[in-house]
């Protein structure tokens, strides 16, 4: 678990600061981001990050202290941000709520920090509080993609989440999530999980069961519950690895993140042998980022059988194994079927997810190999038409490759137990379609949102 903001430096804290961290850290608590929110309480947790090895800092000055920032106070917090446990410009924003700063102050202080951060190459931690409209127009016009970060304790409504998710922030969530009635709660399931991050916000803002304490990093765990009762049937872990995977790229709090061939997601393992594909899809995951749910699947190299059946673990906690779509498994196909072989003589259910172009790569039709090996083979036909998968899909095996899609799904449904076409909910794909040439093959058809991997 990383909590992405904290407030361990203010006094709350003053009589038992070492006990509340050594009780997060005893009880998951990976990390934790100190958030500063003046120049004092930005030295304050840079002395913190100096302190213990998994807390970090940032620095900057909140919307409450605005008033106070001036070119020489800037000119402090630029210094302090070249500290190596500095990972952030923040909190910085707006708050047109409690207005403790002029409004025209927190407007000038949110632009020239923004600033300040393009300049550092940081990303930013952002304050919003009734003020969702202007800080949006801001970010948008001082180009803060450029450097990211998140809008923390987010509260704005699903088209504010849907404007700052599309210029690459990152959402955070805390106890706000777990009180009755949470309209908070409502925007975050819609939100993709590779977008959140999960905070404390300590000492404020306590979840339930502990809302009348003074928060603490300890109490993450309880945000972390709630997410997953939101997003389930994704487990505990899931949401834990995920979102500290989120924090350690936003934040840079690790290089290198280990590749994984074999890696659990809800009840499945899924197997990933290859990253080679031969489409080179739009709406690719592999364009845009190396993990899905957490899990980083560009692979150093190919994996060997060997590797493979060490990768599998303890299979007895798992519903079944699933050659993954982070590149197309019929590739290697004798692998493949050797590993399906091996899973097999472990009575385990084994689904195939495919592109379907198996018999283009091999020139013959696999699909009788894969009879006894392969229980659910899931297909991507991605679109209602062929010319919209040429266009969206590129397959290297070029145009009226759709068509051999729907061949192979024809052959899969003769020989496999269960066989389901998915396609993409994407603004441009006609479902209705989908689901008549689902009807005509006899296949069951699945709906993916497009914007959802894993
Ligand atoms: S078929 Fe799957 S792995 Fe291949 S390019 Fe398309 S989305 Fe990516």
């Amino acid at each position: 678990m990383i909590d992405s903001h904290a407030h361990l430096d203010i006094k709350q804290f003053d009589q038992d600061r070492l006990q509340v961290i050594e009780s997060a850290f005893s009880s998951g608590v990976e990390k934790i981001i100190n958030v500063g929110y003046n120049l004092e309480s930005s030295q304050r947790s840079i002395q913190l990050a100096d302190e213990y090895k998994e807390i970090y800092a940032t620095a900057g000055f909140h919307p409450h202290d605005a008033k106070d920032l001036t070119e020489q106070s800037l000119g402090e917090i630029q210094k302090l941000a070249t500290h190596k446990k500095v990972v952030a410009i923040g909190e910085i924003g707006l708050d047109f709520y409690r207005n403790l700063s002029p409004r025209t102050d927190q407007i000038k202080a949110f632009k020239m920090q923004i600033h300040l951060a393009k300049e550092l190459g940081l990303p930013i931690v952002v304050h919003v509080r009734d003020a969702w409209e202007e800080a949006l127009a801001i970010l948008k016009e001082t180009e803060a993609e450029k450097v990211g970060g998140v809008l923390h304790s987010f509260t704005g409504n699903l088209e504010q989440a849907d404007i700052a998710l599309n210029m690459g922030f990152y959402l955070s969530f805390n106890g706000m999530l777990t009180y009755p009635d949470s309209k908070t709660s409502k925007v975050a399931r819609k939100i993709p999980m590779d977008s959140i991050l999960v905070e404390t916000d300590s000492p404020y803002l306590s979840p339930i069961p502990k809302k009348d304490k003074r928060n603490q990093p300890v109490y993450l765990k309880f945000v972390i519950e709630e997410l997953t009762r939101l997003f389930s049937p994704l487990s505990f872990q899931d949401v834990e690895r995920i979102t500290a995977v989120n924090a350690c790229l936003l934040f840079n709090l690790i290089t290198t993140i280990p590749c994984q061939v074999a890696y659990p997601i809800r009840d499945s393992l899924y197997l990933n042998i290859t990253n080679q594909c031969t489409n080179a899809c739009v709406f690719c995951v592999r364009n845009y980022t190396d993990f899905v749910k957490g899990h980083n699947l560009r692979l150093n190299q190919e994996p060997t059988f060997n590797e493979v059946i060490n990768a599998l673990g303890q299979l007895d906690k798992y519903r079944e194994v699933v050659f993954c779509g982070y590149g197309e498994p019929t590739i290697r196909l004798d692998l493949l079927l050797e590993v399906a072989r091996h899973l097999k003589s472990k009575n385990m259910q084994v689904r195939l997810n495919t592109n379907g172009q198996g018999n283009l790569i091999h020139q013959r039709n696999i699909v009788p190999e894969l009879a006894g090996l392969i229980d659910v083979v899931s297909i991507s036909l991605n679109v209602d038409e062929s010319s919209k998968y040429d266009r969206l899909c590129k397959s290297s095996f070029g145009k009226n490759t759709y068509d051999k899609v729907i061949a192979f799904a024809k052959e899969c449904k003769k020989y496999l137990p269960k066989t389901v076409i998915t396609v993409l909910d994407m603004p441009e794909v006609d479902l209705q379609e989908c689901e008549r040439i689902a009807q005509k093959l006899g296949i069951e058809l699945r709906v993916r949102h497009y914007n959802v991997v894993g």
